[in-house]
């Protein structure tokens, strides 16, 4: 998944300062150094300490990110924190709760040192969101273990120019994006740098002008040669679905969960340009293999959407619905899924719409702003949203007797990149490539029951349980297909 990303800075205050440089003075922004050390895999805890300078006069504010994608109180992990001046004269704190401090510093400069102590359980799902140290692997996201700094009037959204030194326990090496000078990390954006520390294996590749690193820590019922393939050819059909322009360094991180769970989960997030994939496996390795291949195609179609996008609002329907459809193409490109796996996944998600009690409430567009708000809200994004990118994949496909497929509409957003884009153009594009109005309005902006057996019995496809699907209810083929719907079908799986 990739978390709502609202856009930091304040384009009306950075116009405001561009047409008028002569009467605004400006000010150098608050800047840190920090250093993360005493990375204990034991303990789950780290040291942090960070000089500031160009300090304002007056308060400063300074605030640590509590809530991050649905996952709340993170600044409870935040520990022993003092601000001292650079003579060491500790200065009075004033906590105003939820990750948020003042303090006064007339030299315009302070050292803020902190403990962040990071073995808080989450809810499975959320492991990935957040950094975290286990005793194989830790994942430091500069989000949420470095804190802001501005002026007391203002709300610090703005991440401050950042310089980072780290201290890795004994022989874990340091897998990043961020760019690093003699052992010292400058970070472009700190809300999007992620630090991998671990004992990995790690492989390199190029796609196109991509330099996609892959790193694997912890041992796996496969085998490495399963995963970095898989991510280089993941990587290099996705490029190719979407004529991809994008370049420079690209990191997929495997790693176990921190802490101990049963049975077959993963968590991930893409922050920027890299992908944080935390797996649990199961029993059964080929299963095991399944699941992990479906998340990491899913994960690394974010390094597109929506991040290589200027997004203007929220719109998670179609960059998780679309992005869980996106993997399946993927794989079934890649021959690594049959027609019937394809086909089941499509009906697993309509099967989860038909439970999902907001069905008939909340359009795919009203649930996307607040999909943390409630769990049928999260579920109607991302299984119903998935069932609508199969089911206008499949009338693409048939409109254009198999010459277009979805890929065609992502691509032709992504050429275009370069405006900002929200659900006006994106429905706009998706509206472009055929017929698409009735899907648009009944299923994208209206909660219109939908029949998932009516509406594919055109491209030669039904929903059949009896003693031969087990008495499950399962999509599949027809048993007669004329030409145009064996050609449909054949272009999505292998047969
Ligand atoms: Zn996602």
């Amino acid at each position: 998944m990739t978390p709502g990303l609202k856009p930091l800075i304040q384009i009306s205050v950075l116009l405001a300062l561009l047409v008028s440089p002569a009467v605004c003075q400006i000010r150098q922004s608050p800047s840190l150094d920090c250093h993360i050390l005493e990375i204990s895999p034991t303990n789950r805890s780290a040291t942090i300490t960070c000089s500031a300078t160009h300090l304002p006069t007056g308060k400063t504010r300074l605030q640590f990110v509590d809530q991050f994608a649905g996952v709340d109180q993170l600044s409870d992990r935040v520990h022993a924190l003092k601000i001292s001046t650079s003579t060491n004269v500790p200065l009075p704190l004033e906590l105003r709760g939820n990750g948020l401090v003042f303090f006064t510093a007339n030299s315009g400069s302070a050292t803020i040192r902190y403990e962040m102590r990071l073995a808080r359980a989450f809810d499975p799902a959320q492991h990935a969101l957040v950094s975290s140290i286990g005793p194989d692997a830790a994942v430091l996201m500069m989000a949420d273990l470095l804190p802001r700094i501005c002026s007391e009037a203002e709300s610090c959204e703005t991440p401050n120019p950042t310089t980072l030194k780290l201290s890795a326990p004994n022989d874990w090496q340091i897998a990043t994006t961020e760019r690093q000078r003699s052992g010292v990390y400058e970070l472009a954006d700190n809300s999007k740098a992620v630090f991998f520390l671990a004992r990995f294996r790690e492989r390199t590749a190029n796609v196109g002008n991509m330099n996609l690193r892959i790193a694997v820590a912890g041992q796996w019922n496969f085998r490495d040669e399963d995963i970095f393939p898989l991510a280089e050819a993941i990587a290099r059909e996705q490029a190719a679905m979407i004529a991809s322009r994008e370049q420079g360094e690209f990191l997929v991180l495997l790693t176990p969960f921190p802490q101990p769970l049963t049975g077959l989960r993963s968590s991930a997030v893409t922050l920027g340009r890299t992908v944080v994939l935390l797996l649990n496996p199961n029993n059964d390795s080929i299963q095991t293999l399944k699941h992990f291949r479906r998340h990491l195609a899913h994960e690394m179609f974010h390094f597109y959407l929506p991040n290589a996008f200027r997004i203007r609002e929220n719109f998670d329907w179609f960059w998780e619905g679309f992005t869980r459809y996106v993997a399946l193409m993927t794989l079934a490109r890649l021959n690594l899924l049959t027609l019937d796996e394809y086909l089941d996944a499509i009906n697993g998600e309509y099967e989860a719409y038909l439970f999902n009690p907001q069905r008939g409430q909340l359009s795919l567009i009203q649930a996307s702003p607040d999909k943390f708000s409630s769990p049928a809200s999260y579920d109607l994004v991302y299984r119903k949203g998935m069932l609508v990118a199969a089911l206008y994949d499949l009338e693409l496909r048939w409109q254009s007797r198999s010459k277009r497929t979805l890929a065609d509409a992502i691509k032709a957003l992504y050429a275009n990149a370069e405006r900002e884009i929200g659900n006006r153009e994106v429905l706009g594009e998706l509206g472009k490539l055929g017929d698409f109005s009735r899907l648009i309005r009944d299923d994208i902006e209206g909660t219109r029951e939908i029949d998932l057996a009516e509406r594919v019995k055109p491209y030669g496809l039904k929903i059949e349980q009896s003693p031969a699907t087990r008495n499950r209810a399962r999509l599949m083929a027809a048993s007669k297909l004329n030409e145009r719907q064996k050609a449909l079908l054949s272009s999505l799986a292998r047969f």
